[in-house]
């Protein structure tokens, strides 16, 4: 059993990694600034006895007692963390530093939530982990993509400098239930408008790609992660699906799964949008005997149940 400390875990991912933590006998602190996480989707964990919920912000720093911290906190939709740009990138950066400064202190292994925007716009395709990306430093998404690097960076000399015992997940898009409906991102945005009937909003022609990687999948990486050990297991992993749609088939699907009469309509494309983005999950294989298990199709069809009723209620 551990006592472990999950920053952001009131958000989407968070708080599934919350309840997997708990189901399998850890004790769990929850802390969360609210910014775009819910007291909401951690309420049903609240009367459990190893569970604890704290009110807190990652740019300050924070004492507690933990063997292992999970650093999730930092807004992760384009929308949400161009709103207050500097706030993105203190999150990113002091918030490393603090929790890192947490993890040297007790000695507790340390799990950075990286992302596949390290590569920014890549070059190289599918994405291996030793591919250094194609990151512009000036643009709309660089508080975030650059945030996001400067906080490997911080994980590595932390390990290299004071022996730090980390691991960093590079997560690529990730969907499912507990998303916010009004979170910005590609799956929610699609699935919100199928089911209210409102038209499908493409941003540029929908022939730029993802891959799309189901909530349970992911957080069955993280844990493999945080548990395994070799001699370089505190090098960045990507986790996601390989399986490559455009955004035009991922709105064809949404609306043959609900069964929507949605017209699809093209907005501008934002700036320094990825054209394409797949994982190479070699090494996670190799290292974790981790793949995913839950397919596009069974992944959204799950997901659209949960916005059903949560669009009802
Ligand atoms: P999310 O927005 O639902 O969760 C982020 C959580 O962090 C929220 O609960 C938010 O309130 C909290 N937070 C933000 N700033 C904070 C601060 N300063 N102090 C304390 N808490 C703060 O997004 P998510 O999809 O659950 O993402 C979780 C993590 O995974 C993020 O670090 C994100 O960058 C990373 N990630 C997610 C994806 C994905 O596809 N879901 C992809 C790549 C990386
Ligand atoms: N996108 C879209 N319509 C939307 C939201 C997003 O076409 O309503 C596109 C966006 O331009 C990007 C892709 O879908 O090309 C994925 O966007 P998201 O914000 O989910 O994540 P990203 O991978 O860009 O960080």
């Amino acid at each position: 059993m551990h006592r472990v400390l999950v920053t952001g875990g009131a958000g989407f991912l968070g708080s599934h990694l919350c309840e997997r933590l708990l189901e399998r006998g850890d004790e769990v602190v929850c802390l969360d600034n609210y910014f775009t996480g819910r007291r909401r989707n951690v309420e049903h964990l609240l009367g459990h006895k190893r569970f604890e919920l704290l009110r807190h912000d990652v740019v300050e720093p924070v004492l507690l007692e933990v063997d292992r911290i999970y650093n999730l906190a930092c807004p992760a939709s384009p929308v949400h963390y161009q709103y207050n740009a500097v706030k993105t990138v203190k999150t990113s950066v002091m918030g490393a530093i603090n929790m890192l400064g947490l993890a040297k202190r007790t000695k507790a292994r340390i799990l950075q939530a990286s992302t596949s925007e390290v590569y920014g716009d890549p070059e190289m395709h599918p994405q291996k982990e030793d591919y250094w990306g194609h990151v512009n430093p000036v643009g709309i998404r660089s508080c975030y993509d650059e945030g996001k690097r400067v906080a490997e960076t911080l994980f590595m000399d932390y390990h290299r400098q004071n022996q730090v015992d980390i691991r960093i997940v590079r997560i690529f898009n990730t969907y499912g239930p507990r998303m916010h409906p009004n979170d910005g991102r590609v799956v929610s945005n699609f699935i919100v408008q199928a089911l209210q009937g409102e038209d499908i909003t493409i941003y540029g022609d929908g022939s730029q790609t993802r891959s799309f990687c189901f909530v349970d999948d992911l957080i069955e990486g993280f844990l493999r992660l945080m548990e395994a050990e070799g001699p370089d297991i505190h090098l960045p992993v990507n986790i996601g699906n390989p399986g490559e749609f455009t955004i035009r088939e991922l709105a064809e699907k949404i609306i043959s799964l609900t069964g929507s009469s949605s017209k699809i309509v093209c907005h501008p494309l934002p700036s320094d949008d990825p054209r394409q983005r797949r994982p190479d999950i070699a090494r996670a294989q190799t290292l974790l005997d981790w793949s995913p298990s839950i397919d596009l199709a069974q992944g959204l069809e799950k997901t659209v149940a949960y916005f059903r009723d949560e669009l009802s209620a």
